[in-house]
């Protein structure tokens, strides 16, 4: 069931990576921010992780 509509959902995950179409896999993830001075590190964010080019989304 998939369509070609272009809606704007940002908070869909796609089914596949946007860029190199990569199957997506549910995981977890190293989630980094930096706010000027500090780099805050949030580990084991789950994620969906493309198979291919490493893209998380
Ligand atoms: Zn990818």
């Amino acid at each position: 069931m998939e369509r070609m509509e272009e809606k704007e959902d940002f908070q869909k995950i796609p089914n596949r990576c946007t860029f190199c179409r990569g199957t997506l896999k549910q995981g977890k993830s190293d989630f980094i921010a930096r706010v000027e001075d500090e780099v805050i590190v949030i580990r084991d964010v789950p994620a969906f992780v493309c198979q291919q080019c490493g893209e998380v989304y």
